[in-house]
């Protein structure tokens, strides 16, 4: 059976002093050169269901032949994941800042090119470790060196990602509002979406907006990108840029379903039987029809009036042209008016997710669909 070990992260503190820690399990592989794995989840408050995957993964991987080494952070946001109004966790904002918790990550583009000049014609090995530390050590000097200090959401991300760099593998544990299982995966990490059961790809560009995932990939894929601008050819998932991070989404919010967990988990160690982190030929890709799309085919459709709304367009499954995605109840209406509104689109789409109330405000975002979308 193979040991974990646990320690507890101090990422910053309350206004009455106390802590704030997030515990982070680690497991050591047996072989250095296996891909290494950091697993977060809980990131956003409410989106809870990656905490009981990393209970299931913990269960199993003792149980594993480990071959890479493998960090997993449950309740990786301590302030969203207690963040409660009323019955429900919001936890998406920091509410202090307003900014989304999972923009705050960082990455600055200006380091590449240097980078690049200065190792040229090093060796693959070279690249990778020198690469690392210098991401290693932007990190290390925005905690230890801001002279104006950092935000609380700062503080925490930059913490969380000094441990995901230290990874080739990132997996980032978040879900929908209510929603399907879906995967938001680098445009050049295409043919490894398979291994996950999960029915839905969304493909992102080298785009770095602020999230885990983009954090840990674009960094590299733009090192790829301008050593190919000065004739160097490497491929972005072989040899030093095996590096590659996935948002995950588990489903809906505000929920845990430990049996579902479970099939998660399975899901996670089929990738990594595949990528050779572990060596467990059981844990194979089920077999299902996957569909990928384009972040630009991602849409959201806002509502076009308030109302109530009654969301009948099921997940995952193609929708055709013409056919209501929602019926949206007027009772103001009722009597001298249309008391029943039809919103439907003009193109086949799969629904992904939909808004968790049923009461919107005209703009309100009803679904995300993906458009576009093919076979996997
Ligand atoms: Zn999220």
């Amino acid at each position: 059976m193979n040991k974990f070990s646990k320690e507890v992260m101090s990422v910053g503190e309350m206004a009455s002093g106390t802590k704030l820690t997030v515990p982070v399990y680690a497991f050591k592989g047996k072989n250095n050169a296996a891909a290494s794995v950091y697993i977060q989840a809980n990131m956003h408050g409410a989106e809870v269901q990656g905490n009981a995957v990393i209970f299931q993964l913990l269960e199993l991987l003792q149980h594993c032949n480990l071959q890479g080494n493998i960090t997993l952070v449950p309740y990786a946001n301590p302030i969203a994941c207690n963040h409660k109004n009323g019955e429900y966790t919001l936890g998406r904002f920091d509410p202090i800042t307003g900014v989304n918790w999972n923009r705050m990550y960082h990455f600055d583009e200006s380091v590449i090119e240097p980078f690049v000049q200065q190792y040229l014609d090093a060796s693959e090995e070279e690249i990778k470790d020198k690469f690392q530390q210098l991401l290693l050590s932007e990190v290390e000097n925005k905690l230890k060196h801001s002279t104006w200090g950092l935000t609380t959401g700062q503080c925490i991300a930059y913490q969380l990602q000094r441990l995901a760099h230290q990874a080739d593998i990132v997996l980032d544990l978040h879900t929908g509002p209510i929603s399907s299982k879906h995967l938001y995966c680098p445009e050049y990490a295409q043919a490894s979406a398979k291994y996950f059961d999960i029915e839905h790809t969304i493909l992102i560009p080298n785009d770095f907006d602020g999230a885990m995932d983009e954090a840990t990939f674009c960094p590299w894929w733009s090192l790829q990108q301008a050593y190919e601008n000065l004739g160097r050819k490497f491929t972005m998932g072989q040899g030093v840029f095996n590096k590659e991070s996935f948002t995950v989404e588990l489903g809906s919010q505000e929920q845990i379903d430990l049996d579902v967990a479970k099939q998660d988990a399975l899901s996670i160690l089929s990738y990594l039987q595949y990528q050779g982190v572990i060596d467990n030929k059981q844990y194979q890709p089920q077999k299902m029809t996957r569909y990928a799309g384009y972040l630009k085919d991602y849409k959201a459709l806002y509502s076009p009036m308030g109302g109530m709304v009654d969301y009948l367009a099921e997940f995952g499954k193609p929708l055709a042209a013409g056919e209501p995605l929602v019926r949206i109840l007027r009772m103001d209406n009722y009597g001298d008016g249309d008391a029943l509104h039809y919103v439907s689109l003009e193109q086949e789409v799969i629904p992904i997710l939909h808004f968790a109330s049923a009461s919107v405000n005209q703009g309100t975002e009803l679904y995300k669909v993906l458009c576009n979308y093919f076979e996997l």
